[in-house]
């Protein structure tokens, strides 16, 4: 995983938009809602908390959208391999 991914966090809204956040901006949505905030305001994105859905890492996000497109992992080798195709190592 390179360090770009791993630092950016995507935050779901209830009906689906979706915002890239650095690890901060995740930070301060976190700590907002267990203040029982109402609303967040991050400067280019401000919303209801009652809007919020879910908050996951970039590394998460990566491992969705590949198998989104049609990758898998064979779990024994821990490999990824692209759709359609076999594992090379099994
Ligand atoms: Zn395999």
């Amino acid at each position: 995983m390179n360090e770009l991914s791993t630092k950016i966090c995507v935050m779901y809204l209830i009906g689906g938009d979706k915002h890239f956040l650095t690890e901060q901006e995740a930070e301060a949505v976190k700590e907002a809602i267990k203040r029982g905030d109402k609303y967040i305001d991050l400067g280019n994105t401000f919303f209801a908390v009652n809007q919020f859905a879910k908050l996951i890492s970039g590394a998460d996000f990566a491992e969705v959208e590949r198998i989104k497109q049609g990758e898998w992992v064979c779990r024994k080798h821990n490999n990824w391999v692209p759709k359609g195709m076999q594992c090379g190592l099994c």
